[in-house]
């Protein structure tokens, strides 16, 4: 078998607007299956790679790593999923199999030579450059494939893959549930996918937002509390608060002021990835035994735990369905923080 070649949107160089183009797809090995994509979220991660925000990439560049859609060809020895099943693929696409983490379920921190395989701007097993959702087709290892139950839409299923799973993990490592005081710092992507699926689990959300702008959906979304950190009176009012806190925001912040809002024993856990370092004061954290955490996606059983536990809760992602000519336009606009909550490309477009 040879391999196949399929339509998708890429950006040729550093910084340049995605095209429709097309790229190879591997034949079907024995453990592939090939995945009719429906539909790819537009994660802001995507939009940093294609700009060359954390290094120069690969190009041409096929972002991607919200995906949905089904089976349409399994290798002959597929075992977990048959023709026609609704399936996904986040942030990785294979991982060394053998270190220490990814024996422990811990696929996205691979210490393994060169880490986790990356859905795109990454190389595969077989050393050919990995290309992601913004495609109509993807061959993906049947091990690092996702079942996405029945019970939730395809669309608003795609952004789990990352969005969702980079919020449940934390949630689920540092056991919220009822009783826990939680702060979700931004109501972005991210930050919208952990107040619906913290609420899910029992836990006590408030939403600490630059401004109140977003509050009515904040609270529709799940959240008990809403807070403008613009006010400093809303830093006096929660001193000492929260259990756990959650910043899913890109930018600098001032880590101290958050940290001062944990209880005895809490945790601030880092989700956005800013740029430049941040200065903690040691004595924001040793009073209280307070502790700053970071978390990364999730490993392939806890995003399966991840989609089964939104199903079963009805949990989806707020999306602004896009065809892929408006792909520039969607990376503008999230540029601009102008999206409510996840752009999601309907593949059938490109
Ligand atoms: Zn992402
Ligand atoms: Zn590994």
């Amino acid at each position: 078998m040879t391999h196949t070649t399929v339509a998708a949107y890429a950006s040729p160089a550093p910084k340049a607007p995605l095209a429709k183009t097309t790229i190879p797809r591997r034949a079907l090995g024995e453990h592939d299956i090939l995945i009719e994509i429906k539909f790819a979220g537009i994660c802001h991660s995507d939009i940093h790679q294609v700009n060359a925000d954390w290094g120069v990439g690969t190009y041409p560049m096929v972002p991607g790593h919200e995906i949905a859609g089904v089976v349409a060809e399994v290798g002959s020895g597929v075992s977990k999923y048959a023709l026609g099943d609704r399936v996904g693929v986040g942030c990785f696409v294979d991982s060394c199999r053998e270190c220490e983490n990814c024996k422990a379920g811990d696929e996205q921190y691979c210490t393994g030579a060169g880490g986790m395989y990356g859905t795109y701007n990454s190389r595969g097993r077989d050393g050919e450059p990995t290309y992601g959702g913004y495609s109509t087709h993807i061959v993906v290892d049947e091990n690092y494939a996702l079942r996405i139950p029945e019970g939730i839409e395809l669309d608003v299923a795609a952004p789990l893959l990352c969005a969702g799973i980079t919020l449940y993990s934390p949630l689920a490592h540092w056991n919220a549930g009822p009783g826990t005081k939680l702060a979700i710092i931004g109501l972005g992507g991210l930050g919208h996918m952990g107040v619906k699926i913290a609420h899910a689990l029992g836990a006590e959300v408030t939403v600490l937002s630059q401004t109140l702008s977003k509050r009515e959906d904040g609270l529709r979304l799940g959240a008990d509390h809403y807070y403008a950190t613009s006010d400093p009176a809303t830093f006096e009012e929660l001193a000492g608060r929260f259990d756990l806190i959650l910043n899913t925001v890109s930018a600098n912040l001032d880590l101290n002021a958050y940290l001062s809002l944990l209880r005895t024993d809490g945790t601030l856990v880092q989700i956005g990835g800013p740029e430049h370092p941040m200065e903690v004061a040691p004595f924001a954290l040793i009073p209280g035994r307070k502790s700053l955490s970071g978390s990364m996606i999730g490993g392939i059983r806890e995003t399966q735990e991840m989609l089964d536990f939104c199903a079963q809760h009805g949990i989806g992602s707020e999306i602004e369905l896009i065809e892929a000519t408006q792909i520039n336009e969607a990376y503008e606009r999230v540029q601009k923080s102008d999206v409510r909550y996840r752009f999601v490309i309907d593949a059938s477009t490109i």
